[in-house]
C-alpha cells in the first residue's frame, strides 16, 4: 500500500505552523510522529494534500518543570517520557503507559500529543493523563486556551480541538506527598496490540488516619472515550485501603461505570470482568506506593 502524494512542510515555530494550517484549512493535516497518521493515509481513512510536520519546532519536544507544574510538549515521544527523570520519579503511571505503547521503533516516534489527538478509547496514555489532572494546551488563530484532558475527548477519533488549532502541550500539577499512582493494560498479546482494557489510578492517603483522601480512577476501552470511574472513587474515599475495599471498587467500576461493547478483541462481558480485576490491581499498587512515602 503506497502513500498518496502530498506537499510536506517543516515549520520551525508554532506561529508558522498555525499560519500554514490556516492557509490550507481542511486540506492540511498536522503530523507529529506519523505513526497513526501515515497508516490512516495509506489506508485512505483520511486524505491530505498538505502535511505539516511539527517535529522541527524545538519547544514542542521539551519536558520542563516550573515550580509546582510540569509542562510536556506535544511532540515529546514515548521513549523520551520513559527516560525522563521527573516522569520516573513523580508520574509513574505515565512512565508505565509510555513503556507499554507499541514497540521500541514505534515508541521512538510516537508522541504524547499524537496519542491524545488520535483519541482512541483504548489510547495508552489517556487514563494516566486523566488521573494526574493534565490540562491540554491549545494554540490557534484565536489565541491560546487550556482545558482538562478529561473533557477533551468527544468520541472515537473526536476531540474538542477547533479548526486551525494545534495542541501544543500538557500542563500537570506536580503531585505532593502521600500519593501513589499506577497503570495497567490488557491486550491480546504482550506488545504492539490495541488494548482490550486499560486502567489508571491515583490515590492520596491522609497521613493522620491512613484513609484515602483522594482517589481518581480512569478506564479505557470501555466507552466511546476514556472515562472516570466515579462510583469506584466514591467506594474508596475516606476508607482505609484494603483487599475488601479494592474489590468493592473494582465491582463498582465493572457494574456502574463502564459501558463496553463486543468486538473482535473481546466481548463486553469479558471487558467488564477485566475492568474489575485491573481496577482492583491498580488500586492495590497505587495505595501501596502512597503508604510507603
Ligand atoms: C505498530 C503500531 C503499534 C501501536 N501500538 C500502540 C499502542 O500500544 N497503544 C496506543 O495507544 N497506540 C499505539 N499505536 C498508535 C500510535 O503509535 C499512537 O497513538 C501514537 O502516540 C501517535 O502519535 P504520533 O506522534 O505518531 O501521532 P501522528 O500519527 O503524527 O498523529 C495522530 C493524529 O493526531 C493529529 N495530531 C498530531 N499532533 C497534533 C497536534 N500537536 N495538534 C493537533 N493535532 C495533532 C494528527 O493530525 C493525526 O490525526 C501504534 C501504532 C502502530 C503503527
Amino acid at each position: 500500500m503506497l502513500l498518496p502524494k502530498f506537499e510536506f512542510y517543516e515549520p520551525t515555530s508554532i506561529q508558522e505552523a498555525i499560519d500554514l494550517k490556516k492557509k490550507y484549512r481542511g486540506k492540511a493535516k498536522l503530523m507529529a510522529g506519523g505513526t497513526d497518521l501515515l497508516v490512516h493515509l495509506k489506508k485512505k481513512l483520511v486524505t491530505a494534500d498538505h502535511l505539516i510536520s511539527l517535529a522541527k519546532i524545538k519547544e514542542l519536544s521539551q519536558v520542563q518543570q516550573a515550580g509546582d507544574t510540569l509542562k510536556i510538549g506535544t511532540c515529546v515521544t514515548m521513549s523520551q517520557l520513559s527516560k525522563s527523570a521527573v516522569i520516573q520519579e513523580k508520574f509513574g503511571a505515565i512512565k508505565t503507559a509510555s513503556d507499554n505503547l507499541g514497540t521500541h521503533l514505534i515508541r521512538n516516534r510516537a508522541t504524547l500529543g499524537g496519542n491524545v489527538c488520535n483519541a482512541s478509547p483504548a489510547g495508552e496514555a489517556l487514563p494516566s493523563l486523566i488521573v494526574y489532572q493534565a490540562q491540554v494546551r491549545l494554540q490557534g488563530p484565536e489565541g491560546k486556551r487550556k482545558i482538562p484532558v478529561e473533557s477533551f475527548f468527544k468520541g472515537p477519533g473526536k476531540t474538542d480541538i477547533h479548526e486551525g488549532e494545534i495542541l501544543v502541550g500538557f500542563q500537570l500539577p506536580l503531585p505532593e506527598k502521600n500519593y501513589g499512582a499506577h497503570y495497567l493494560q490488557l491486550g491480546k498479546r504482550k506488545s504492539s496490540e490495541i488494548n482490550v482494557v486499560n486502567v489508571a489510578a491515583f490515590v492520596e492517603i491522609n497521613p493522620a488516619d491512613q484513609t484515602v483522601k483522594t482517589a481518581r480512577i480512569a478506564l479505557g476501552s470501555v466507552a466511546a472515550t476514556p472515562i472516570r470511574s466515579f462510583h469506584a472513587e466514591d467506594v474508596l474515599t475516606n476508607k482505609a485501603p484494603g483487599e475488601a475495599v479494592f474489590y468493592e471498587a473494582g465491582e463498582a467500576a465493572r457494574h456502574k461505570d463502564c459501558q463496553p461493547i463486543d468486538d473482535f478483541r473481546g466481548t463486553a462481558a469479558y471487558r467488564r470482568a477485566m475492568i474489575g480485576v485491573l481496577t482492583k490491581r491498580t488500586l492495590e499498587t497505587a495505595c501501596k506506593l502512597a503508604m510507603a512515602q
